[in-house]
């Protein structure tokens, strides 16, 4: 049976509002093979602890479910290259943390946006976030979920918007088992890395594995891009109606060497949810036909 074109393995980013099972409803509501989820409140320190029962309602949801792939996402204040003490101090702590919790709902990988060195350079914050992740890493010996570094746009003193950084990164870090990579279209196209078109999408994916190496390579972001190509700005756009096209994630989701690759939406959802993630699907969909 050709499972992996009749049912490719894509899903969505879902809300845990109301418990972390409910992201899972969601997505089984949208016949997804693929989800991800916060591990706990994206835009707070504090997290809820997970209870047994928590644990408990996520694994029966996920034995019943058809979804094969799960991700998690962590929260937006984590900046592991902060000059800040305070906040690094934080976000070393929020990480792990994040990264415990995604471990018990067994999720295989947890990606993180590497940094931003608030103008120390960036150098600077290829260190700090090697060393945290070293750090992290040793702090949590028994945990299988990979730290998964997202190619950014390269928006303000973000880094990773460049293949380089992100193979700086994983050479500096000893435990390279741990890590991963996350792919995601409209921030890698807006850093200027070109996809519209069947030889510039294989350039790309050739020096994504000359430099970085696609076996790190465990997720995809599919997102549409509204800002022009190397604009290094990241605002998402719903698949087709932005700077990127179709043309992208037709090569993508036909590309046999990501078809066991979870593809996860994250365009916006606007006041329809359910619908607009159905139609991102749908297009998505009928490309793997
Ligand atoms: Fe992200
Ligand atoms: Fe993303
Ligand atoms: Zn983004």
């Amino acid at each position: 049976m050709a499972a992996s074109k009749k049912d490719p393995l894509i899903g969505a980013h879902m809300s845990i509002s109301g418990g972390v099972h409910n992201a899972i409803k969601s997505g089984d509501a949208l016949n997804c093979r693929a989800l991800q989820i916060f591990t706990k409140n994206s835009n707070q320190w504090k997290a809820k602890v997970l209870t047994e029962e928590d644990i408990e309602k996520f694994t029966q949801a996920r034995e019943a479910s058809s979804i094969r792939a799960y991700v998690g996402h962590v929260g937006y204040l984590i900046n592991v290259a902060s000059p800040r003490e305070d906040i690094y101090k934080k976000s070393v702590a929020s990480l792990t943390d994040e990264i415990i919790r995604a471990d018990r709902l067994g999720l295989h990988d947890l990606v993180m946006h590497p940094g931003a060195h608030l103008k120390e350079g960036e150098e600077y914050a290829l260190r700090k976030i090697s060393d945290s992740l070293n750090r992290i890493i040793d702090a949590t010996p028994d945990i299988t979920t990979r730290l998964a570094l997202e190619t950014t746009a390269g928006q303000g003193t973000n880094v990773g918007y460049k293949f380089e950084h992100i193979a700086e990164m994983i050479d500096m870090v000893e435990n390279k088992a741990r890590l991963s990579v996350c792919f995601d279209t409209c921030h890698t196209f807006a850093a200027g890395y070109e996809l519209r078109n069947k030889k510039d999408f294989n350039a790309t994916f050739r020096k994504f594995d000359e430099i970085i190496g696609l076996e790190y390579l465990t997720v995809f972001h599919v997102n549409d891009s509204k800002k022009p190509f190397a604009s290094r700005v990241d605002r998402h756009e719903h698949l087709g109606e932005g700077e990127l096209g179709l043309e992208p994630f037709k090569f993508l989701m036909q590309d046999k060497r990501f078809a066991s690759i979870p593809k996860i939406l994250e365009t916006p959802k606007g006041d329809d949810q359910k619908a607009n993630d159905s139609r991102n699907l749908d297009i998505l969909r009928s490309f793997a036909k």
